[in-house]
């Protein structure tokens, strides 16, 4: 895959309950996880448990689908010249959990 983003998945349980599923991407890995952690802290602080899960480089071309249209009059779709219609890559990151840490120490110089 030439053209890669990077897109995961925030699971959310509400006291035990299924909560709400959100993915979230970027176009590097670090713009990707920034993306994901801003997102989960936002549910976090509703007071839900947390996860960013499936963390892998989607094809940028294909949109991840490995399938690209062509033709004018009439559409067919081919494999993805970018990805040869493979369309995702491996899984990089199984699963975070976003746990609170109350041992946050900042230093200022
Ligand atoms: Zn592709």
């Amino acid at each position: 895959m030439k053209t890669v983003y990077y897109s995961g998945v925030i699971d959310t349980k509400d006291q035990g309950k299924l909560g709400v599923s959100v993915i979230c991407g970027g176009e590097t890995l670090e713009k990707a996880l920034a993306s994901l952690i801003t997102s989960g802290t936002y549910y976090w602080a509703l007071g839900d448990d947390v996860k960013i899960k499936e963390i892998r480089p989607y094809c940028a071309s294909c949109q991840g689908s490995g399938r690209t249209r062509r033709g004018k009059r009439i559409i067919k779709y081919v494999n993805c010249p970018d990805c040869k219609g493979k369309g995702q890559g491996d899984v990089i990151i199984t699963e975070i959990p976003l746990v609170p840490s109350t041992n946050i120490s900042v230093s200022m110089a």
